[in-house]
């Protein structure tokens, strides 16, 4: 078969698989990616000391890079609002187009308050502590009471973050906030172990006292919460000075209060009971509400598809084929309500097609099998005039200011490990796009 030509938006671990897969076959892989580097949350998201599970996955995401049919062009949005549109890469006449691009939406709940200052999304602020441009640079200042909202792995790394590993003062208190109870925790057991030592295990049974009665209606019984979702109560000791991590549970945020600085001060929850929903149970208010004093709330309940990227939207997610006579197809090419067609040879792939589901082998999977269909469709269709790389080039370089190439990501990387071996830290980063494009700029590898 003819080699075709195919567009790859985004290089987090969905784009970069799909991209080795779709290369691979034989054909030629192009990809656009809104960060310099690449990696997308394998390296911006990934707990920051997780170096070797970092490290391997950079080395995997470099040899994808280095195959020979394969293009990279970072620091490149596609979006409406960016120079290039999803419409000007249409004119460029890819024979298909696969969006990796992540869930960049954030998840808002609409409620008063919502913006003072001090209220983050556990995205922007995994971002900043990564080490993300612009978010790095940006002010995610913390406070000494910290309520996260989600029960997450997400919030286990924020604590985890703002009770260890944060530069500077640490708060006195991470009070993690659920609208459901103890039983339906998310975190994994491995992640929770690296804060456990921070669990006020007293006020924890305080906690759990609190919500007995409700949970008993749904046939949960607090005696057992030790044994199914929290082994660590085993141990009576008190946390470590400073920081101590609680929970509450049956309860959802309903509105942020600011103060006269407009900094957050109190947040009001609704308390809830559970009900029954199928297998599971579900949080249902009581009709009471109580005001707790924070200075800094994180949502960590999880995002949402960029709505502005251009691609049909609806339910917070991009619109994918509805015909369920080939769940495959139907699941990963894109669909246009308007018009009540597939749109040919658009495919979503990995968070940007489910939202922030799963761990990294979870995005490759559903890369890898999202580009089985990918490959099917490419089989029956003529070969278009695909521009080649250098006319990609000039295209681009006349709309946006710096493009960054796969060997100078590879100079950034070298920059950015002699910086760190200086240091001490092997994760350092250039916290701004143009320390980044200097250093590639200026590197001088050591003889
Ligand atoms: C805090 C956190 C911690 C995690 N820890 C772990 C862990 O320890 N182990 C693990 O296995 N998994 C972990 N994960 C999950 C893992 O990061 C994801 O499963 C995986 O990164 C999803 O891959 P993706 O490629 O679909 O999206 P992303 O990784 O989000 O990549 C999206 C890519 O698209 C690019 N992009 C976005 N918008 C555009 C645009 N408009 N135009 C062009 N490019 C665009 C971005 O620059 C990025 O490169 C964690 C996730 C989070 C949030």
């Amino acid at each position: 078969m003819e080699p075709k030509t195919v567009f790859v938006v985004g290089a987090g671990p969905a784009g970069l698989f799909a991209a080795r897969k779709i290369a691979a076959a034989g054909h030629h892989v192009s990809i656009f990616n809104r960060d310099i580097r690449p990696g997308g949350l394998a390296e911006y998201g990934i707990y920051p000391v997780k170096h070797h599970m970092k490290s391997g996955l950079r080395k995997q995401f470099t040899k994808i890079l280095s195959m020979p049919n394969v293009d990279y062009y970072g620091n490149i949005a596609v979006s409406e609002q960016s120079p290039l549109t999803i419409s000007a890469l249409a004119e460029w006449r890819p024979d298909a187009v696969v969006f990796a691009v992540g869930a960049q939406g954030t998840k808002k709940l609409g409620m008063a308050g919502e913006d003072s200052r001090g209220v983050y999304s556990a995205k922007d602020f995994v971002y900043h502590y990564n080490g993300l441009p612009p978010f790095s640079t940006q002010d995610f200042s913390t406070g000494r009471r910290v309520a996260i909202i989600g029960m997450g792995n997400v919030m286990v790394d924020i604590a985890r973050w703002l009770l260890i590993d944060q530069p500077g003062e640490k708060p006195e208190e991470v009070a993690v906030i659920a609208r459901r109870g103890p039983f339906e925790v998310k975190f994994d057991n491995k992640e929770f172990d690296e804060v456990e030592a921070f669990l006020d295990r007293k006020l924890f049974r305080g906690e759990l006292a609190r919500v007995a009665e409700p949970l008993k209606a749904v046939g949960q019984d607090i005696a057992e919460v030790q044994e199914k979702t929290f082994p660590w109560l085993k141990s009576e000791a008190a946390p470590p000075h400073p920081g101590k991590l609680t929970f509450r549970f049956l309860s959802s945020p309903t509105a942020i209060v600011p103060s006269s600085s407009g900094r957050i001060e109190r947040v009001k929850v609704a308390e809830n009971i559970l009900v029954f929903s199928g297998d599971s149970t579900k949080p249902k208010p009581s009709g009471r509400e109580t005001e707790l004093p924070f200075d800094t709330l994180i949502f960590a309940i999880g995002d949402v598809a960029d709505p502005s990227l251009g691609l049909p939207y609806a339910k917070n997610s991009y619109v994918t084929n509805p015909d369920t006579s080939d769940p495959n197809r139907a699941a990963y090419e894109v669909f246009d309500p308007a018009s009540g067609k597939p749109l040919e040879g658009i495919y979503v792939v990995g968070w940007a097609r489910k939202a922030s589901e799963g761990l990294v082998g979870k995005a490759r999977f559903d890369a890898e099998h999202g580009c089985d269909h990918v490959l099917k469709y490419l089989e029956g269709k003529p070969k278009k005039v695909s521009l080649l790389s250098a006319e990609i080039l000039r295209e681009l370089s006349a709309r946006e200011n710096a493009i960054v190439s796969k060997d100078q990501v590879i100079r950034l990387q070298q920059a950015e490990a002699q910086k760190g071996a200086l240091v001490n830290n092997p994760e350092f980063r250039f916290p701004t796009n143009a320390e980044m494009l200097e250093a590639i700029e200026v590197f001088e590898p050591a003889h």
